[in-house]
């Protein structure tokens, strides 16, 4: 029977205003798919990148890439799944602002009973990608000095404390004195005000001159330059994001210059493309968070409905931890 509720459209790139709050049909779930109610889901930036346009939509476009909730349907073909199970996910399409959605079966994971709804919601796009960066992109090992760039964000708490647990010395860079504190809380062992203080010029003091073995930055524009000074020989530049806007065009040759570095730019859909990529990378995921290791704080909660309110202050560089949008 075809559902109707409560979702988030946009019909035009634009500012939090374009994020229109609307009755919509949720449809039946096709071969292979499933509907899920959900019980909460999750902000991330790439959200903001797709309401505005950076990173395109087919418009109008349901959006949000992430959550957790209840299975309540099954579609043809579906046998791993029952309904009443507990399942998250970060995944394309977009469409998790809703109450209700219909997702492909193979895309979501089981829920560990350890973990609440909420901390699945917002666990899995930032938790994949640390997971992504530290145990792939660039494979952290014991006695590594990393830089985290937005230490104190959603991602960056995170990273933090699993690069601590894999033996790193963590430098992170913070917008404000608060934030300091949260990350140096969450396994940040230096903090840079990187909006006072020249972080390069830091991290080689830091580091006695040698620079670290991995950046990783999802601030774009305003970094990316200054991240490559910051490098040892043979180095690795993994840039991620683009919150202060998109890398302008860059000269390869530069990599050479400072020391036959690496450049990386990864996206996590391209890690978590197989099932059983995705799989095994919820399971190290979940563990590490079930045993403690990793909390996942939740410092921000907006209702659906207030959900433009929670991308400007995202925007703003108001919130710190993971966000939860609640349906
Ligand atoms: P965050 O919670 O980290 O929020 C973004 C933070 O970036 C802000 O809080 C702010 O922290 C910092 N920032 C620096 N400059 C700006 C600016 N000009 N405008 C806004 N914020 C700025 O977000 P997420 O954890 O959701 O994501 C972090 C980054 O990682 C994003 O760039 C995101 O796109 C990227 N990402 C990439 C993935 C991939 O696979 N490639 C997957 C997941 C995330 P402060 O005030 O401390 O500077």
């Amino acid at each position: 029977m075809t559902q109707t509720c409560k979702a988030i459209r946009v019909y035009a790139y634009g500012g939090p205003e374009v994020l229109s709050y609307e009755d919509v049909d949720v449809g039946t779930p096709q071969d292979g798919q499933i509907r899920v109610r959900h019980t909460a889901i999750g902000l991330n930036y790439i959200d903001i990148y797709m309401r505005t346009g950076l990173y395109p939509l087919t418009l109008p476009s349901p959006i949000g890439m992430e959550g957790a909730g209840i299975v309540e349907e099954l579609g043809p073909n579906v046998t791993d799944l029952k309904v009443g199970d507990r399942v998250a996910y970060a995944s394309q399409p977009p469409g998790s602002y809703a109450e209700q959605r219909l997702i492909a079966a193979d895309r979501v994971v089981k829920i560990p009973d350890a973990i609440p709804d909420e901390t699945a919601a917002t666990m899995m796009l930032q938790g994949l990608t640390a997971q992504y960066l530290l145990r792939q992109t660039y494979v952290v090992q014991p006695g590594d000095t990393i830089l985290m760039h937005a230490a104190a964000g959603g991602v960056g708490l995170i990273v933090c404390q699993w690069a601590k647990h894999l033996g790193a010395t963590v430098i992170g860079t913070v917008g404000s004195a608060k934030k300091a504190e949260l990350a140096k809380a969450h396994g940040c062992h230096h903090t840079i005000l990187y909006q006072q203080e020249n972080f390069k010029d830091r991290v080689l003091e830091l580091t006695n001159g040698q620079g670290v073995n991995v950046v990783y930055d999802s601030i774009g524009k305003d970094t990316f330059m200054n991240s490559l000074e910051c490098l040892k020989k043979r180095g690795t530049l993994v840039t991620f994001g683009n919150s202060s806007g998109p890398v302008p065009a860059f000269e390869p040759a530069l990599l050479g210059k400072k020391g036959s570095l690496y450049l990386t730019r990864p996206t996590l859909f391209d890690y978590i493309n197989t099932r059983e990529n995705l799989s095994k990378m919820a399971a190290e995921l979940f563990d590490i968070v079930a045993s403690g290791t990793v909390k996942i704080e939740v410092n921000q909660r907006y209702a659906l409905k207030d959900v433009a309110q929670a991308h400007v202050d995202l925007e703003a560089r108001k919130t710190t931890g993971s966000t939860v949008i609640v349906p």
